[in-house]
């Protein structure tokens, strides 16, 4: 087994703090990556606290994650040693089924997608454990390329709030002519406009929060809606195309379904902890739809992050020390966060 260092929680109402424990095994298809740095997705807080169901304890949460190769499996032959590397939501999965053999891994059809920590490997009794940590080891086919052209803690967040907005805004076609909001301004939702920005929509950032007029504008938000102000939803009456909806708590979806144009989507990203609700004539009138959308699959992951490289495109973070942790959260909470936290781990 590998020794190994980490912040976790010992139970929904624990505080992170420091932990030891033993990684599994190198294996032949595994690599071992020293961790650099790991962001703080407002799923971590969800998960650590059994908001969407009972989690599994202890949990070291993290799935954002960017480190270095240090040792390889006999049967590796996508990485070597001192290569680059990044892990996101998932770290196996059955690799056979349809889903997986198309690139689906999270919808994997026998249900073994593993997810990198709050789960259990494909045995179905040894947790995981994520990226809040100083080592990991993974298969290779769940680890992605990193670019040493970027730096290394704006890659982080796009592990996964990256790829979670990413897979969206492609499998929409989002480009040009399309007038996309981005309801929601944290960590998901700045790279959403990035992203939109980067694929030539007109992009209008949805917040409750008035002091990130600024910010949107300058991560190349067209236009600001503050939904506190009842004028100003109003002025989007039937207005986009396209809703990247990735609020984390409960909200009043009519009034954003409302916004909607002709045939336009809300896409849900964000969880809230509660089931949603909304009238099905906001739905009706102007034929609009509601959908989801999970992370995103390994090769998708690859081709965000390679387009990311070519576009210079990396998250605004504000890198932390480990033991500043359990402020974050409750920073994130508040919404006070620009835009994502990330763990420097040489502090652990
Ligand atoms: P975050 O940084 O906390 O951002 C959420 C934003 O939502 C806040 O910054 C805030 O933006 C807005 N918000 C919060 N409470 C609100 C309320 N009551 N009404 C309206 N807006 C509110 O969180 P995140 O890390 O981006 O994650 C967002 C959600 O996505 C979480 O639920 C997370 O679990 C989920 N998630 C899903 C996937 C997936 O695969 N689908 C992947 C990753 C994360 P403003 O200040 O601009 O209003
Ligand atoms: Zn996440």
């Amino acid at each position: 087994m590998i020794a190994a260092k980490s912040y976790a929680v010992q139970n929904s109402k624990d505080k992170l703090a420091p932990w030891n424990f033993e990684r599994k095994e190198l294996g032949a298809d595994d690599v071992l990556i020293d961790i650099l740095y790991c962001g703080v997705c407002h799923s971590d807080i969800h998960q650590v606290r059994s908001e969407w169901f009972p989690s599994i304890y202890p949990m070291v949460p993290g799935h954002e994650i960017v480190g270095r190769i240090t040792k390889v499996g006999s049967n590796v032959t996508k990485f070597k040693e001192g290569d680059l590397a990044g892990i996101g939501c998932m770290v196996d999965s059955c690799q056979e089924c349809n889903n997986c053999k198309k690139g689906y891994e999270q919808f994997c059809e026998v249900g073994k997608t593993v997810f990198t920590y709050n789960g259990f490997e494909k045995d179905g009794k040894t947790p995981t454990y994520g990226g809040y940590s100083n080592k990991i080891v993974t298969h290779q086919n769940f680890v992605l390329h990193v670019s040493d052209k970027l730096p290394l803690d704006g890659v982080a967040p796009l592990l996964c709030a990256g790829i979670t907005t990413y897979s969206p805004l492609r499998k929409w076609n989002i480009g040009k002519g399309h007038k996309v909001a981005v309801l929601g301004l944290g960590g998901l939702g700045h790279m959403a406009v990035k992203f939109a920005v980067a694929f030539g929509a007109e992009v209008t950032v949805l917040s409750t929060s008035p002091n990130k007029e600024t910010d949107a504008l300058k991560l190349g938000a067209h236009n600001f809606c503050n939904t506190k102000d009842a004028t100003q939803v109003k002025e989007y009456t039937n207005y986009f195309n396209f809703i990247i909806d990735t609020v984390s708590a409960e909200h009043n979806y009519d009034m954003y379904l409302k916004m909607l144009a002709a045939n336009g989507v809300q896409v849900l990203v964000g969880i809230p902890t509660t089931p949603i609700n909304f009238s099905a004539f906001s739905l009706l009138s102007n034929g609009r739809s509601i959908s989801a959308s999970s992370i995103g699959g390994i090769p998708e992951t690859q081709e965000m992050l390679d387009f990311c490289a070519v576009h210079n495109i990396v998250s605004d973070v504000e890198v932390i020390n480990i033991n500043y942790i359990n402020e974050a959260y409750e920073r994130v909470i508040k919404s006070d966060v620009k835009y994502r936290f990330v763990i420097d781990l040489a502090t652990i």
